[in-house]
């Protein structure tokens, strides 16, 4: 039927799997002038001016991570290529996480956004100088160095790339100034009626007045009031103080009364995952709803790119600090890594499309391949065998399946998945 339709191009005969159009099965999915054309059992490879054969892989709305750090050179060794973590690692749509501020957003847009081959969006940070060197002076984060006022205004404004309010709630900053910086970063995301995606697990060292009273594991149950529906709890599986699992090894019990009004747990998988607690808070039932990766230039290695010059000292010299150790990654090894844990793929495919289009309010223009949607395609291989996996702990865990992205099309054009910051697989 599709005969004389003229496509530019033709998926033909992969397992797409779409959850918001109701699709899990062997389709051909054909693009025209950058948007999804038809999605179809069969259609004739004569109806397309190219035909790639997918056969065997998976074809899937455009990734999503909810979760990176691609400021690059303005948040220093921290912010990676958007490129390199988006398109050329499979992933159309890539989230920054709390890299610009309203101080430095209209850079953001200039130089990354307008720039990047990836779809970009950001959360924008609550604090005015953003992520800079990856968070690493924690005097920056005072209440002080907050302004409610001009990032309301800034969100507002930029509401097309500004999708959300990210925060931190951990025990470094609450010994420096109990939770005043969560209030203000809440009162930010209520008056901008955007999500607050909040870190949990400690990120910076204690002050040399020590934790001042502050407990890690009381942060979660005083932070979670302030919250509303539809606001994100990030690093739920971090093995560092303050995250779902207390230090006596069990759930926090406020994390299901959170969940049941509403509030999302996004893995920011990174640095602040761990296998070991994963397994302990997904067997008592907190399954997160989205997937962000959290590759950042401190936890990311990436081979044969110099570093400009001028870029400051690499701040790893505390062997305790959350980002110490580097390794290749991608979105898709943390999709590898949630099937591992025994979450079926098709649910690992709700939190790289449907879930977070929803969180950023992006449900219309996301995270489906239905028939009129910008063609925002990732073509992933489900390699069978037997992999190790590691987390940041050094504990490993067999993978029987291995997702790798073979190539994407942002928009309709291709982009091979060629990041020199793909994980190479590791037979167990
Ligand atoms: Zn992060």
């Amino acid at each position: 039927m599709s005969e004389g339709q003229g496509y530019d191009l033709l998926l033909k005969g992969g397992r797409v799997i779409c959850p918001a159009s109701g699709i899990d099965g062997v389709r051909d999915v054909a693009v025209k002038a950058g948007r999804i054309a038809a999605v179809e059992e069969s259609i004739l490879p004569s109806a397309a001016a190219e035909v790639i054969n997918v056969a065997g892989k998976l074809v899937l709305p455009g990734l999503i991570d909810t979760h990176g750090h691609v400021y690059q050179y303005v948040t220093g060794r921290f912010g990676l290529d958007p490129d390199m973590v988006g398109v050329r690692s499979g992933v159309t749509t890539v989230v920054d996480q709390g890299g610009p501020s309203c101080m430095t957003l209209p850079g953001f847009r200039k130089f990354i956004v307008e720039r990047s081959q990836t779809n970009v969006v950001a959360f924008l940070s609550a604090y005015l100088v953003g992520g800079l060197e990856g968070h690493f002076y924690p005097n920056l984060y005072s209440p002080d160095c907050v302004d409610i006022e001009a990032t309301v205004r800034s969100a507002t404004a930029n509401r097309d790339i500004v999708r959300g309010i990210k925060g931190h709630a951990e025990i470094g900053g609450f010994a420096r100034w109990g939770i005043k910086v969560m209030e203000m970063a809440a009162e930010i995301a209520r008056r901008a009626d955007i999500p607050l995606y909040v870190h949990f697990g400690q990120l910076w060292g204690l002050p040399e007045s020590g934790a001042n009273g502050e407990d890690a594991d009381t942060i979660l149950e005083r932070v979670i009031p302030l919250l509303k529906e539809g606001d994100v709890l990030a690093h739920p599986f971090t093995r560092h103080p303050g995250g779902f699992v207390n230090r006596e090894g069990e759930v926090h019990h406020v994390i299901q009364a959170a969940l049941d009004r509403g509030l999302k747990v996004d893995v920011g998988h990174g640095s602040h995952f761990s296998y070991r607690l994963a397994k302990q808070a997904l067997a008592a039932g907190v399954v997160p709803h989205t997937l962000g990766a959290d590759m950042h230039g401190y936890n990311t290695q990436v081979p044969e790119i110099p570093i400009p010059a001028g870029t400051p000292e690499e701040h790893d010299d505390d062997e305790n600090h959350p980002f110490k150790g580097q390794a290749r990654f991608s979105l898709t090894q943390a999709m590898s890594s949630m099937m591992t844990l025994g979450i079926p793929l098709e649910q690992v495919v709700n939190m790289v499309t449907v879930h977070p289009a929803k969180m950023l309010g992006m449900e219309d223009t996301l995270g489906s391949l239905a028939v009129g949607r910008t063609a925002d395609v990732s073509i992933l291989d489900d390699v069978r065998g037997r992999f190790v996996l590691r987390d940041n702990e050094d504990y490993r865990v067999i993978a029987e399946r291995l997702l790798e992205p073979v190539f994407c099309l942002r928009a309709g054009k291709r982009f091979d998945a060629d990041s020199p910051i793909l994980p190479q697989a590791i037979a167990a």
